[in-house]
């Protein structure tokens, strides 16, 4: 057990590392300086950026004992407001209330392990991607009769509310469906023995188990999907831009890989410039 989940992590790291595709991205782009850098007028974005995460989802996103906000996400929106000379001031949402806050102009953009899905494009804009993940399935260690999506016809799921998790559940004949406002408390439902799975991010899982944070669960069988994450703004917003050309700045300059490195323990790899 223990054997198959190090080599499905480490397959999972492999492939989250897969590949980051610079060449294709016409590089030579910097990051717009907020001084106007060669007498361009300076860059119409606000010097603060209020960013929304919701802050249960490790390592994306998560708070320290401390309550200091931590994470893959959180160091690369620093990394982003450092590059492109704006302050990052983030604000904790659930995550189902973070696209309406986007809408509502109460935000200014949300970092959040958030998949760019086409539906969400109908009312939001997205960074390029800047990370591949994935859906995953999560069972008790000692489940045997769950190995697919095709074997979860008819079980109980538990799934975080609002999340391409919870899409992806609601397509499952017959299943019972319990949503909760984290990944966390949908996974320790699972660990408690009140569903028979849980569909979620697979980083975020091979985490809570890798960490020990929950116990006694396995994934199963292959990702249910790819997934790139971005960064969301709202429709129109004349930041995407300013965090496109920063975040490739990053990228480009190895500061992306180090923040890479620091949370997934391997080199990242390619990654297509938009998701569709
Ligand atoms: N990646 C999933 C989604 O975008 C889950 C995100 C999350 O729970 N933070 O729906």
């Amino acid at each position: 057990m223990t054997m198959r989940r190090s080599i499905f992590l480490k397959n999972m790291a492999l492939g989250l590392g897969a590949s980051l595709m610079l060449a294709a991205c016409g590089g030579g782009d910097s990051a717009p300086s907020a001084t106007g850098e060669g007498g361009e007028a300076p860059d119409a974005a606000a010097a603060v950026l209020r960013v929304a995460t919701e802050p249960a989802f490790p390592p994306f996103e998560f708070q320290a004992e401390d309550g200091e906000l931590q994470g893959f996400d959180i160091d690369l929106m620093n990394a982003i407001g450092e590059e492109a000379g704006v302050e990052i001031q983030f604000e904790s949402l659930p995550f189902d209330g973070i696209i309406p806050a986007l809408q509502a102009g109460t935000v200014d953009a949300a970092i959040s392990g958030m998949t760019i899905t086409e539906e969400r494009l109908q009312t939001v804009d997205f960074s390029r991607p800047y990370i591949k993940a994935g859906l995953a399935i999560a069972v008790k260690a000692d489940n045997t009769d769950i190995t697919s999506l095709e074997d979860l016809a008819g079980k109980k799921i538990a799934v975080q509310i609002g999340t391409t998790g919870a899409d992806q559940a609601a397509e499952v004949d017959g299943a019972v469906i319990s949503t909760f406002d984290s990944a966390p408390l949908a996974l320790q439902e699972l660990a408690n023995g009140n569903v028979d799975a849980v569909i979620n991010d697979a980083p975020v899982t091979l985490d809570a188990i890798a960490s020990g944070n929950i116990e006694g669960l396995k994934v199963v069988g292959e990702l249910v999907t790819e997934e790139f994450y971005g960064i969301a703004l709202p429709k129109g917003s004349e930041n995407v831009d300013l965090i496109n050309d920063a975040l490739m700045a990053l990228m480009e300059n190895g500061t992306y890989a180090e923040i890479y490195q620091k949370w997934f323990g391997t080199e990242p790899t390619e990654l297509p410039e938009s998701a569709f």
